[in-house]
């Protein structure tokens, strides 16, 4: 097959337009919520698929989760992914984005080299923005975050990122890792036939199979103690609703970066307010 080989990391997040549950400790109840393919992901498939129309290939979209995020990677299917692998394993549940990063730079290791790794920008979860950037640390590949904009040539990626106030052009040679800015294309409607063909499949079990993948973290062989809680060294000091916080906004607004984190430590102080005590 000629073209790109692209990896596309889609995560299953809670659906916002729902009320997601809480738990008594503060976690997502994520067994409660309703659940939706995260939807900056769509914009790193779009990309792929992009990609793929302009010089042919293959897309392969990858999910980390419970069982239940096979339902995204189906999703994946009817815009256009090739083939999926749903990596669910029970030494994964409360991975941070370190844990997280990992499990998944093994996973795109396992399904083989890819010329191009898509992710979102962020998820509507977790909203750190850290996992693209991780994983492309740990496969020691360049990587352009923000991209809104992509040219394939000659082996090379040439991308336009946003920058505060601007655009910023990067140009590397491929295998590339990019994330991918919501501004980065108007995002298409599934194709019918697409669809169509998706739903075919779901009646044919053993040709489902040969679309999506289940492996699991010896499959891709993660080392011990790299993955969920053990593996994952944020502490979360605190979780509350926003509503209860209360308090009133208070701009700061001094002439330099500099001025403005004095200005914000000097407040601090003034409330007698440090960083421990906000995330106790
Ligand atoms: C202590 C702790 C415990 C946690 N426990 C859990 C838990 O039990 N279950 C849980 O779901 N979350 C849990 N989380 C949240 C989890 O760490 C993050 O959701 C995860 O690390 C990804 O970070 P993010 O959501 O901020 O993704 P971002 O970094 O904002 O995501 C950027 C992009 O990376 C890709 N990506 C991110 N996550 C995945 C994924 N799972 N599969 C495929 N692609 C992905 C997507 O393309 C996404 O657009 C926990 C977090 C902490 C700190």
């Amino acid at each position: 097959m000629g073209g790109y080989r692209m990896v596309a990391l889609v995560k299953q997040v809670p659906d916002t337009s729902t009320k997601a549950g809480v738990n008594p400790d503060g976690t997502v109840d994520r067994a409660r919520a309703k659940r939706m393919l995260n939807p900056f992901d769509k914009f790193g498939l779009q990309k792929a698929i992009e990609v793929k129309n302009a010089h042919g290939g293959e897309i392969i979209a990858i999910t980390m989760g419970p069982p239940p995020a096979i339902e995204i990677l189906v999703e994946a299917l009817e815009y256009g992914a090739d083939r999926c692998y749903l990596l669910t394993d029970r030494r994964l549940a409360a991975s941070d984005t370190l844990a997280t990063a990992y499990a998944l730079h093994k996973a795109v290791q396992y399904v083989g080299p890819a010329d191009i790794v898509f992710t979102g920008l962020q998820t509507t979860d977790g909203d750190t923005a850290q996992t693209g950037p991780q994983i492309a640390e740990r496969l020691n590949l360049p990587q352009v975050t923000y991209c809104e904009r992509l040219e394939i040539k000659d082996g090379k990626a040439k991308a336009r990122r946003v920058v505060e106030g601007g655009h910023q052009w990067l140009e590397a040679p491929l295998p590339i890792l990019i994330t991918v800015a919501n501004s980065a294309s108007k995002l298409e409607h599934k194709r019918f036939a697409n669809v169509h063909k998706v739903k075919e499949l779901l009646r044919n079990k053993e040709e489902m199979s040969k679309r999506i993948f289940t492996i699991d973290l010896d499959v891709i062989g993660a080392e011990s103690g790299r993955t969920g809680l053990v593996g994952s060294p944020t502490v979360v000091g605190k979780t509350w609703k926003l509503g209860e916080i209360g308090g009133s906004c208070h701009m700061l607004s001094g002439d330099s970066p500099t001025h403005n984190v004095e200005h914000l430590m000097l407040k601090l102080k003034e409330d007698n307010r440090g960083v421990e005590e906000l995330i106790q």
